[in-house]
This record gives structure tokens, sequence and C-alpha cells, in this order.
């Protein structure tokens, strides 16, 4: 039986001529990544166990993006230890907060050029994966994994099984990745791909802007994925060649999955038949189209994060906003991704239409959509969020209720009061 990009990436990273799902194999490391919440524990363990050095002080990225600018001494004391650690061992990714190319991890790996086609990546934070867009192989681990994986610069996978998720058509107003993957979500639910890898495939990929690959990726974890991934096309170049150090030009010749691949499931999504999405509170697989719903009146809309803070996330939201003031008692907090994102914002104009409309605008962080900081919600409170998690308290008190959705139906919620999409406005 043939092979699936997963397989085929793990294999090759093994030394293998090829793997199967269940096989257990020990992959090389193209990169690293921990933060200022996993990195600390990952150090402990590393010097307990006296490693000694990291194995390539030029595969690993440390960002202090959750709780920086630290929120307390707690984190104050973390991000230094980070910062130590970094400097001790020469590590050439280190992010300091307002350096060029710093922001939320998973916004400045891709966006630094510094995650590739064919690549195997972890990181100690779950939404790693995010980096399938691209054509890795990447996932998220714990401290303990990343603390080995720093010193031997392998670790050890079981091969995941893969479901195909065919995409066709075209997508409708209003809709992004955001939209498609909360879609998909809804139709599996939370455990429908449980260490399994998403393989996106079909003509419907073409329709899809690298952001919204890079959206759809960071979130294969809410459906239990080990990965999600999607193939190499004209726009993946596109996107690295102004990213990767020295060009990008060309995809590996044997990054594609084999026609008789083998699949455990296989999932059709006509892209046109996706409506703007809303993941009701406490799971993301609760989804709703907007438009389905009695009116819910909100409190707090965040927009940026992981999931949807690059440009493209920017642009939308104040396409949205120009002209408008958000309605009365509600609090409105943007988060550009990245110092990039930030200046690309600022230089468009788009600061300016957030400040206009009422929004906060805050530094790239991670801050309110793990409850850190920068907007976190009290009881009884409801938010419209962009981020990728609506748990019970994830954003705040146990009692205060997060409905994810697309930048577009966030902004137009911070307009209207309640959950709805721009046409309403
Ligand atoms: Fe995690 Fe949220 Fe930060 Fe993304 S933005 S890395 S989901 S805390």
């Amino acid at each position: 039986m043939g092979m699936t990009m997963t397989q085929k990436i793990l294999s090759r990273k093994a030394g293998k001529q090829d793997c199967a799902p269940g096989d257990l194999i020990e992959a090389k490391l193209d990169f690293l990544l921990g933060n200022d919440i996993t990195t600390p524990p990952a150090i402990e363990i590393f010097e307990k166990n006296g490693f000694g050095k990291v194995f390539d002080t030029d595969k690993i990225a440390l960002v202090p993006d959750h709780f920086a600018p630290n929120k307390d001494i707690k984190s104050a004391e973390q991000c230094k230890r980070m910062r130590d650690f970094a400097k001790s061992q020469n590590i050439k990714y280190y992010f300091e907060q307002g350096q060029e190319g710093m922001g939320v991890e998973h916004v400045i790996l891709p966006d630094n050029g510094l995650v590739k086609p064919g690549d195997v990546v972890i990181g100690a934070d779950s939404h790693t994966c995010t980096y399938g867009a691209v054509g890795a192989f990447s996932t998220g681990v714990g401290s303990t994994d990343l603390a080995c994986s720093m010193a031997a610069g392998t670790t050890w996978f079981r091969v995941p099984e893969a479901i195909k998720v065919e995409l066709k058509g075209k997508i409708g107003p209003y809709c992004a990745g955001k939209d498609v993957i909360l879609y998909l979500i809804g139709k599996i639910g939370v455990d429908g791909a449980l260490y399994k890898s998403l393989e996106f495939t079909g003509e419907g990929v073409s329709e899809l802007s690298m952001a919204d690959r890079l959206t759809i990726c960071n979130m294969a974890i809410e459906c239990g994925a080990k990965n999600g991934i999607f193939p190499i096309d004209e726009k993946t170049i596109e996107y690295l060649d102004s990213r990767v150090q020295g060009g990008y030009k060309e995809a590996p010749d044997w990054l594609f999955p084999d026609p008789d691949a083998g699949y455990s499931q296989v999932v059709t999504i006509d892209l046109s038949e996706i409506r703007p999405m809303v993941a009701f509170p406490h799971l993301p697989s609760n989804t709703h189209a907007v438009g389905t719903f009695e009116k819910i009146k909100i409190d707090q809309v965040v927009i940026g994060s992981c999931t949807n803070g690059r440009i493209e996330d920017m642009r939308k939201a104040a396409a949205v906003l120009k002209g408008r003031t958000i309605a009365e008692g509600m609090r409105a907090i943007v988060l550009p991704g990245s110092q990039r994102v930030y200046k690309q914002a600022l230089s468009e104009g788009l600061l300016e239409i957030f400040v206009d409309s009422g929004c906060v605008v805050s530094a790239p962080t991670c801050g309110p959509c793990l409850g850190g900081h920068m907007g976190v919600l009290a009881k009884g409170e409801k938010c419209v969020s962009t981020t990728n998690r609506n748990f019970v308290g994830r954003m705040g008190h146990k009692e205060s209720e997060v409905y994810l959705a697309g930048v577009e139906v966030a902004a137009a919620s911070a307009v209207l009061g309640y959950i709805g999409s721009p046409e309403e406005l």
C-alpha cells in the first residue's frame, strides 16, 4: 500500500524506505519550539539530567508569548528562566518582546520562514500542528519530550492513521479557514480525528489562502488530530519564497500522497455549502451557522491569536469596523499576532480604524486566549473570540462563555452587540 504525506515525511526522517500506521519510529527533528509556560519545566528536566548542550543552536525557537509582556512576578521569573537558558545555550531563535519577527509563536515560525515542506517539527504547545499548512509534519509535545529532544535532536512517534479531507467548491462570502475548520470539527466531533493525521486534498485547496490553511491546521488538534497537513502548491511556494532565507523555489518532489495511500476515513467538504460558523460554549464542535440561532448578547470581542492574528485577519476586521463604532457597553480587543503584523497594520491605517471604532489594540501576545491577561472574562460574561478554544474557564471565570468565530463575524458582533454577521450591518 502507498503512503500518505505524513508517512512519507516520517519514514524519510527515520531513515526508512517506508512506514505504516502504528509503527514506532525515531525521527530526526528539523525544528523545536517552546514558550514561556512550557520551556521552564523543560529546562528543569534538561539540567537535572545533565544534558549539557542543546543538539543544534539554530533549530530551536523559544518564544515568550503567553504571559508576556509579563503580567506578574511569576511570569517575569518564567520568562527570565527561558531568556537566561537561551543566552547560556546561544540559541539563535530566542525572540524577545518587541523584537522584529517576534509575536505569538505559531504566527511567527512560518512567517520567519523557519518551517518548510517535509520538515518534522515539534513544539511544547498543542497548536504546533499549525505548520502543516506549509507541508510540514508538526505536532505538540510535553515539556519532558521538549527537554529530551533539545538534547538528542530526535524523538519517537507512533505513525498516525490518516483521514483524507477532500475539499471541493468555492468558499462563500464572509467565510474563511476558520469556518472550514469549525464546520469540519462540528461534523466529526472533538475526538473525531484522535491521534490521526488530517490530510487535506482536492480542488478546493487552491481556493484557500495560506492564512486560511494556517488557521485550519492550527485547529486540527481541536478534533484530536496528531497533525493536519496541506499539499504544496503555487501559493505555498510563493509564501515560502518571500520568507525562507535564501528563497524557496521548488517543493520536494517526493512530498505528495501516493494514489493508493490508505486512509481510515474520507470526509468530503463542499466549501460552497459552508456559512459563517460559531462554536458555542463549551466545545469547538458545538457549531452553528450564523443566522440559525436567536440573538445572543455579548460583553466582549477578541480578535487575534495564533488562529486569526495574521495581517489578512486584521484587514478583514478593519473592513468591517471602518466607519463604525462598537456597541455601547462592548469591549473589543484586537491583538495583532506579531510585531510585523502590528507594523503592517499600522502602515495600512488599520490600527487607526480599530481605535476609532472603540477597540483596544494590544501588543502581540496570547493574553486573553488562555485567560492570561489583556481581557480576562468575569463571571457570567460572554465573549466572541477568534481564538481556538472555548472550554469551561478558558478565557476567565468558569461561568463565563466563549463563542468561537471567524474575524468578520467577531468584528460585526462587536458593532451589533450580539452575535451576528457583517450582512446585518
Ligand atoms: Fe495557545 Fe492561544 Fe497562544 Fe495560540 S494564542 S499559542 S492557542 S495561548
